[in-house]
């Protein structure tokens, strides 16, 4: 468990200042140092549950951490995928993905020096937001502080606008999605996903029968369109106190 702040009644972290968000990132990369030398530890996933619809009982504001023995099999896939692309091509999947994105323009949330946010044009939720950083690398650990305060800006900006969507604080789920602590992974690029959980005002998206019971999600929406809702709630909610 990672307690963000002192602050109780705090609805997201993207409330905080960038500072405070930038302290709670240097909280998880010190905590993937000392991870890394131990033996079970092979993958060390950091995720944050917001809302009640996601199952969060405990309203203070928190992100988790797991120090797996494994790798969680989203990641293990997309480890394949990169793999098989870069040997196809001779070029990282994530870095082609961040390229089309910074060209089409049109998904993208947020971007500064060192990180862009947008939502991809396979998103699965509703309002899904991706965090890449421009550089190329696999672990949280590698980042410069310059790129840790970029990131710090890069989620109070993004979530900011993905939680004002609607009047009501939008619930999500995010995770950060890096190498795996034993091995080698060059041809892997570490990025944070944001899934999103309301389609309307009060209409949750649940992963139901398709979802669960398929394994392929619909879309009800256009990810053009609700970039677009993103950057509109930017403009009216994450412009001022930006700090
Ligand atoms: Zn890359
Ligand atoms: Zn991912």
């Amino acid at each position: 468990m990672v307690v963000e702040t002192p602050e109780h009644n705090i609805d997201d972290i993207s409330d905080l200042p960038t500072d405070q968000i930038e302290y709670v990132l240097n909280l998880i990369i010190d905590k993937v140092r000392e991870e890394s030398g131990k033996d079970y530890a092979h993958y060390f996933l950091w995720f944050r549950n917001k809302g009640r619809e996601i199952g969060v009982s405990l309203t203070h504001p928190h992100s988790q951490v797991y120090v797996l023995p494994f790798t969680p099999s989203r990641v293990e896939r997309e480890l394949e995928s990169s793999r098989e692309y870069f040997n196809n091509h001779g070029r990282c999947l994530f870095c082609d993905i961040l390229n089309a994105e910074l060209k089409d323009s049109v998904r993208l949330i947020y971007s500064n020096d060192y990180w862009v946010s947008f939502m991809p044009f396979y998103s699965h939720w509703p309002f899904e937001v991706h965090i890449y950083p421009r550089r190329h690398v696999q672990l949280i650990t590698e980042l410069t502080r310059d790129e840790v305060r970029g990131l710090a800006e890069t989620l109070k900006v993004s979530l900011c606008g993905l939680t004002h969507v609607f009047s009501k604080s939008m619930p999500y789920v995010l995770v950060l999605h890096q190498a795996p602590l034993k091995g080698y992974y060059p041809y892997y690029h570490l990025h944070i996903e944001v899934y999103g959980i309301l389609r309307d005002e009060d209409k949750v998206k649940y992963a139901a029968g398709m979802e669960t019971g398929g394994g392929n999600f619909t879309y009800d929406s256009v990810p053009e369109e609700n970039a677009q809702r993103i950057r509109d709630s930017v403009i009216r909610n994450c412009t001022h106190n930006n700090r």
